[in-house]
């Protein structure tokens, strides 16, 4: 696996529990020489990624929408940085770049790439495995949920198993290479 796509929280404003673990993951990633792809922030979680893996010596490629090319958001020391036309064209060029998907917490942002995703894998757009880093409990109430919907049978079980989470970065990035 040579590059993941990483979603996360562009709020700065969170528990430090939430930064390290962001910091954690870049670093991560970069010793296991995998490239971060991302949305190009050097805001909120986004931004302890990327200043993580680039920290580490590894390389961190941002795809940002024109709309958002504003000092106080893109992050100007990366490795490359992809300036698209849109929002969609950016979720879009993350997930043509990467071999696989890490949504860290975040707010709405971050859920719609995550489900993005999932939905795109759902229908065999794409088959790259997607991770959830559930740090500090933050998403249990979102993968109750899907057990629910499994239950309730909006959900297949085998598209809900196309979700795979794990509460370390070791343990998840292992579930992706895995499943790889
Ligand atoms: P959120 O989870 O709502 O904070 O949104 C963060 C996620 O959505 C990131 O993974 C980004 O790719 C994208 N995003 C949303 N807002 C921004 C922003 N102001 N700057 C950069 N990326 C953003």
């Amino acid at each position: 696996m040579k590059r993941v796509a990483v979603y996360c929280g562009s709020s700065s404003a969170v528990p430090a529990v939430f930064k390290a673990a962001a910091t954690e993951l870049g670093a991560c990633l970069a010793f296991k020489g995998i490239t971060v792809v991302y949305g190009g922030a050097r805001i909120g979680l986004m931004g302890d990624v990327a200043d993580a893996a680039l920290a580490s010596g590894g390389d961190v490629i941002g795809v940002i929408p024109q709309a958002l090319m504003l000092d106080e958001v893109v992050h100007k020391g990366l490795t490359r940085l992809e300036v698209v036309g849109s929002m969609h064209e950016r979720k879009a060029r993350m997930l043509e770049l990467a071999d696989g998907v890490v949504a860290m917490p975040g707010g709405l942002g971050t859920l719609e790439e995550l489900f993005e995703a999932l939905t795109w894998a759902q229908l065999r757009v794409h088959a790259k495995p997607i991770g959830l880093l559930n740090v500090n409990g933050y998403f249990e109430t979102l993968l109750s949920f899907l057990d629910d919907s499994v239950s309730t049978g909006f959900l297949l079980e085998q598209n809900r198993a196309l979700l795979l989470d794990a509460t370390t970065t070791e343990s998840l990035l292992n579930r992706l290479l895995n499943a790889f």
